[in-house]
């Protein structure tokens, strides 16, 4: 009699108990069924270690080949060398010091193999692995020894497992528990489940862990993925009804407003694109609910412009905006270069000033008490149409006069909470209009899922003019030589008159690792003899004194304080910088058309669609971009298909669902990009398009006619958990 909440400890001992509590986080009987295996191990089929990557915990199924035994000469001890294989390629197991297992380890054995996957000299390794014998299916499983008869069945479950806690242990502790559960009620009323063509929940979950075949697993699997595509939609379905039913400050457009002077000073024609979603957001803006709209468009598509119009026409209404950037370093530029654009209009409040200029306000966490004090009086006193800061500006309750559109840009770091939390911002019961405008594209699974909230448009097409990038590998660890022509390239550059930028992982200079990074690039395949990634710090004046000798260098990170990123920003839009060594504060945003090359170093250490977006801030002018992707990466690698894959294409949405596919998703309420998942188990967002598109489909139709879904109480409580659950883990990154 075992019931979905009942605590682990009475069914499987305090000591099993706290170790599943500890290393994986599972309390309840709930939380372990919902522990899924990854895949299941085939008896008499061994697991691919060519598949297997460095830094795994991994769990294979091989055979043992050959032991042998040798004594440590520094110390009395021995070193148990077993090779395994899968029949092609090998694995080195070592023991230390456990020369007994030699007898059971025989050549010829099959079992599982549990632990770390590292290299040592070249060769894949598992140090002190733990393991698992299989016998053979024709020996008497029974006798007794249950070690044994827990691998009778075909497919054998694969689980996530933890240091100490092994997938056959997990296995073992799911197994007890099934001997006892009663099952759970089924969430899904039966006629959707008849439609849906899916299994009850109870089956799908003893199937999924206990399969009998392929089939078995196949179906078990569509139904737990169904159900967390539609507790997904679900909460978004109910999230846009909630916003859309909020009022919202109407901005309908005023004739000869600031809008209109700008429009008729604009120094270029508008695209198509910019047009077309101009006037959708025209209208968005109009209304009496709120906007929330995404733009998506490529890097230099020119997405300020679109913002810039619907900003003003909130300016013409009387009220104010907001545009929140990822950094400080963007939100000065970014006040700086809407300032440009409006020329006298941005002069409220000065002498000779036009009747309806309006005011641009930069207002970030390290300015100085003065003028901090200065922007804050202009926010407050409404006499600052356009607020520029960084998303502090949101969190920190300054308090607008009138708040009435906030454009988040470039903003692939923002959750579906925290745009939430705008939206309940602006003080009162009205909620300000919200455009969001990011570079990425995005693939339409996760437009649908970790962008649901909002309706999505996309600029396609670049301005005129735009010049392609080139971009190439730099494989110094086959061609150190390569090195050399990098700088001399950059050298060329500079000579020809242009500006070029050198991006670094690191920023070096600090006996603290922790904030060493402005944006930490994924940790992948953490080997243990990684050299720590190149620092700006140490880059910059290797260069200034080495290869780019007599070159104007420059050094840019998120470590420095405000005034003197701004001061080396303003240096190298004015040209008085050759090349500007910086972090990925470089990353969105910077917009500089003379800067026409960029190297950047460690190139491995990014994700693909930071790499994409570092490379969109060159070739913005009329000459051709290079981007040279410098590695250590050995060829053949993963990490080194990634870079060619980058460098063979500038399609960005092929690159984000490489991207995508690479990074696995992060969770999709919450802070995203953690790239550990929450709510989604199963439902893959690269392969479950069908699943994710069909669900949102029926979610939308059941919360239009049950927005609060009291009808559906298990459906209810499906959103509940889900929400619980990415909250939970919300709170604990922050
Ligand atoms: P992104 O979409 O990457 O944010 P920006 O808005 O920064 O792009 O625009 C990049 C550059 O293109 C800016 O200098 C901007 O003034 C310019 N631009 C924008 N729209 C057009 C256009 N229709 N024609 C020519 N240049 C444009
Ligand atoms: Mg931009």
């Amino acid at each position: 009699m075992t019931d979905w909440a009942d605590q682990l400890t009475p069914i499987l001992g305090a000591k099993t108990a706290d170790a599943l509590a500890k290393s994986l986080n599972l309390h309840t009987v709930g939380e372990l069924l919902r522990h899924y295996p990854r895949r299941y191990a085939e008896r008499g089929e061994l697991t691919e270690i060519a598949g297997l990557e460095i830094g795994e915990h991994a769990t294979v199924l091989a055979e043992v080949q050959r032991v042998t035994k040798r004594s440590m000469r520094s110390r009395r001890g021995s070193i148990l060398e077993v090779r395994i294989t899968d029949g092609r390629r090998a694995l080195n197991c070592t023991f230390f010091n456990q020369a007994w297992r030699e007898r059971e380890l025989l050549p010829g054995k099959k079992g599982l193999f549990a632990g770390k996957i590292t290299a040592y000299r070249g060769q894949l390794q598992l140090a002190n692995p733990e393991y698992q014998l299989i016998e053979p299916a024709t020996q008497d499983a029974g006798d007794g020894d249950s070690v044994v008869a827990e691998f009778t069945a075909a497919l054998i479950p694969v689980y996530p497992a933890a240091q100490g806690l092994p997938s056959w242990s997990i296995a073992r502790c799911v197994r007890q528990v099934l001997d006892t559960w009663d099952g759970v009620e089924d969430p899904l009323p039966a006629g959707l489940r008849a439609d849906l063509r899916v299994s009850d929940l109870t089956q799908a979950l003893r199937d999924v862990h206990l399969p009998a075949d392929r089939a078995a697993v196949h179906f078990a699997r569509k139904r737990l993925k169904w159900d967390e595509a539609l507790s997904v939609q679900l909460a978004l379905a109910q999230r846009r009804q909630a916003a859309d039913a909020r009022p919202a400050p109407a901005c309908p457009p005023r004739p000869d407003g600031v809008l209109d002077s700008f429009d008729a000073r604009i120094p270029f024609e508008l695209t198509e694109g910019q047009r077309s979603i101009g006037e959708i957001v025209r209208a968005d803006v109009s209304r009496e609910h709120p906007m929330n709209r995404l733009v998506q468009g490529e890097v230099g598509s020119g997405k300020t412009v679109v913002a810039l119009r619907a900003m003003l026409q909130v300016v013409d209404a009387g009220r104010q905006t907001a545009m929140l950037a990822p950094t400080e370093v963007l939100a000065a530029q970014h006040a700086r270069s809407l300032a440009e654009l409006l020329g006298d209009l941005a002069t409220a409040g000065e002498f000779g000033a036009p009747d309806h200029a309006t005011r641009v306000t930069l207002l970030t966490g390290s300015m100085g008490a003065a003028q901090r004090r200065k922007a804050m009086l202009e926010v407050v006193s409404g006499e600052a149409g356009i607020v520029v800061g960084t998303h502090a500006l949101i969190q920190d309750r300054v308090e607008f006069a009138d708040l009435g559109l906030v454009v988040v840009d470039e903003q692939h770091r923002f959750g579906v909470e925290q745009r939430d939390a705008l939206r309940s911002r602006a003080g009162s019961r009205v909620s300000p209009h919200v455009l969001v405008m990011t570079a990425t594209p995005i693939p339409r699974t996760v437009a649908m899922t970790v962008y649901g909230d909002l309706e999505v448009s996309a600029l396609r097409e670049l301005p005129k003019g735009r010049s392609p990038i080139k971009s190439t590998v730099v494989p110094v660890a086959e061609k150190p030589a390569w090195l050399d022509r990098v700088w001399q390239r950059l050298r060329e550059e500079v000579a020809a008159g242009h500006q070029a930028y050198v991006v670094c992982p690191r920023i070096g200079d600090q006996a603290s690792s922790g904030e060493d990074v402005d944006t930490p690039p994924p940790a992948e395949g953490e080997g243990s003899e990684r050299r720590p990634p190149l620092a700006v710090a140490d880059v910059a004046p290797e260069l200034a004194e080495g290869p780019l000798r007599g070159l104007r260098v420059g050094m840019l990170h998120g470590r420095l304080p405000a005034d003197e990123k701004d001061t080396v920003m303003r240096a190298f839009a004015a040209g008085e910088i050759d090349v500007l060594v910086a972090t990925t504060v470089v990353e969105v945003g910077v917009n500089v058309p003379n800067a026409t090359a960029m190297v950047i170093m460690d190139a491995d250490r990014f994700g693909v669609s930071q790499l994409h977006q570092l490379r969109g801030r060159v070739g913005r002018g009329s000459a051709a971009g290079l981007c040279l992707l410098v590695t250590d990466a050995v060829p053949g690698t993963t990490t080194m298909q990634r870079l060619d894959a980058v460098a063979s294409t500038t399609d960005g949405f092929e690159l984000a669902r490489l991207d995508l596919e690479l990074r696995r998703e992060g969770d999709i309420l919450g802070a995203a990009q953690s790239g550990r998942r929450s709510g989604l188990r199963l439902l893959s967002l690269l392969d479950d398009e069908d699943v994710i598109a069909q669900a949102r489909d029926r979610a939308e139709a059941i919360v239009v006619g049950d927005p609060a879904l009291t009808e559906h109480p298990g459906l209810a409580g499906m959103v509940a958990d889900l929400v619980d659950e990415d909250r939970a883990e919300y709170l604990q990154k922050t």
